[in-house]
């Protein structure tokens, strides 16, 4: 991914020039006003921080892709498999829906996501011009939701899954993201014989590999064009927020994507 730096936010970006026709990046927590253990740009409205603060981060974010914050669909977080199909904003006042994934062709909307170590995979088809959003922990990986989100752009927008150019944002990293056996019992039911590529074992302790099993999910759908960004966000703690790594006493960061080109 690059880095993009602006009124004191960095912001990576997915470098596969299919992503042009698209507005997208993943925020870093550098650029915003909160303090202590949301430093600083925290998007979480749910993680104990000052509203004042969480209002003014989220329009930063926006204004950094010349965006209008009254632009958003973005849903409470629940680790299930919904997936929301949306043709307007949420109302500011409107409480969120529970879902995990976001798909629109209405370019007047913009898909905003929040994380702390689950992956962020951001979804375009420049041919039917639709977008989506994902929020995958190991609930949303072993239970696939980018299949989900996948199969609601082919039924709702005709998106044909070879068009599809996918990006798989920062997230927690296989050598900080160690599972009991619950979770690999999970993952060997979803991914069967395949499972040595998205788990591994060493000094008896379970490793799962987040990235890896939502690229292979990803593939499973017919998607080739994916970029992933290897980045851990528990490695990491300067850049991102980390759940695991910061004991659960963390913010969350932004993920955006939009139809068209940014307005700057
Ligand atoms: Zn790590």
């Amino acid at each position: 991914m690059k880095r993009l730096i602006k009124n004191g936010l960095e912001v990576l970006q997915f470098e596969n020039p299919g992503f042009s026709g698209c507005t997208h990046g993943v925020f870093t927590r550098k650029g915003g006003v909160s303090i202590g253990q949301w430093t600083s740009l925290n998007q979480g409205g749910t993680v104990g921080d000052e509203r004042s603060h969480t209002i003014e981060n989220r329009k930063r974010a926006f204004e950094f892709f010349g965006r209008r914050v009254e632009s958003i669909i973005d849903v409470w977080q629940v680790h299930g498999n919904n997936v929301v199909c949306a043709d307007q904003p949420r109302a500011l006042d409107e409480p969120h829906t529970k879902a995990d994934a976001i798909i629109t062709n209405n370019p007047e909307l913009t898909i905003f996501m929040r994380f702390a170590d689950c992956v962020p995979i951001l979804l375009y088809d420049p041919v039917k011009k639709v977008i989506g959003g994902v929020h995958a922990g190991w609930k949303g990986t072993v239970n696939n939701i980018v299949k989900d989100a996948v199969l609601a752009m082919r039924e709702y927008y005709q998106v044909n899954p070879t068009d599809i150019i996918a990006g798989i944002g920062p997230a927690i990293g296989p050598d900080h993201y160690v599972v009991g056996e619950d979770v690999y019992a999970k993952a060997l039911l979803t991914f069967g014989e395949d499972v040595d590529q998205v788990v591994t074992i060493s000094n008896g302790k379970i490793h799962f590999n987040l990235w890896r099993a939502n690229e292979f999910l990803l593939e499973k759908q017919g998607i080739k064009a994916i970029e992933s960004a290897q980045i851990c966000t528990a490695c990491n703690l300067e850049d991102w927020y980390s759940h695991r790594a910061e004991n659960g006493a963390t913010g969350r960061f932004g993920a955006l994507i939009a139809i068209g080109e940014p307005h700057a």
